[in-house]
């Protein structure tokens, strides 16, 4: 897909710059046909500046220049969303987001986003390290065989709640399962990107 850059009187169209990792929106700005060009060519961000009135390659003087991961055009091609890697703050102020308005936001956010990847990444940790103390690990000294029986009873509990329980017994017991399923698969040298793959393969 090919944006249409004449839609507007200016020839200009938006484009929303993400972090190719971390899926934050770091800035908008707007090319023109040229602008576009060139940053294809370079695999770098140019934009067209409407300030300046000419090209302007994010980063011709700060040096935190785009690169660009991937270009997405959207679905009437009016709008051009590129995933980027940041060499460093993309804002001028000093901030990694033009829309990190510098309160708690961002922090409280990321709490928030414990993600299932994170939570692996904790697992394996504790167990790798051989953590004393830790839950994770105590659990997995136990043997295989007791890791996989605290999945079954997680999963007879998550589908009792799931039928008559009450709607935070069965996410709390649908969040013990996620855990002692992500131990097992651990205990059996296993670990989500190969369940990833298994999928994949079934995918058409
Ligand atoms: P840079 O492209 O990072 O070298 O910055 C050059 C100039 O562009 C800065 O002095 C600002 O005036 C402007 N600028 C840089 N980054 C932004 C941004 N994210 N949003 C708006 N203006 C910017
Ligand atoms: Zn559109
Ligand atoms: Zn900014
Ligand atoms: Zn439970």
């Amino acid at each position: 897909m090919t944006p249409k850059f004449n839609k507007n009187n200016d020839n200009l169209l938006p484009v929303i710059i993400q972090d190719a990792t971390s899926k934050e929106v770091l800035m908008l700005g707007y090319m023109n046909q040229e602008a576009f060009e060139k940053t294809q060519a370079e695999n770098r961000v140019t934009f067209y500046s409407r300030s300046k009135q000419r090209l302007w390659t994010k980063g011709e003087s700060s040096h935190n220049f785009l690169d660009v991961v991937a270009i997405k055009i959207d679905c009437d091609q009016d709008t051009i969303l590129i995933k980027a890697n940041a060499h460093g703050p993309t804002c001028h102020t000093g901030k990694v987001s033009c829309f990190d308005d510098g309160d708690e936001s961002r922090f409280r956010e990321s709490e928030n986003n414990f993600t299932i990847n994170d939570l692996e990444k904790t697992i394996h940790q504790r167990i790798d390290d051989q953590v004393e103390g830790s839950y994770t690990y105590s659990l997995i000294q136990k043997g295989i065989n007791k890791v996989a029986q605290k999945v079954g009873e997680e999963a007879v509990e998550t589908v009792i709640d799931a039928i008559n329980g009450r709607e935070e017994d069965f996410i709390y017991e649908a969040g013990d399962l996620m855990y002692h399923y992500l131990v097992l698969l651990k205990a059996k040298g296993y670990s989500l990107s190969d369940i990833e793959k298994e999928l994949a393969k079934r995918h058409q």
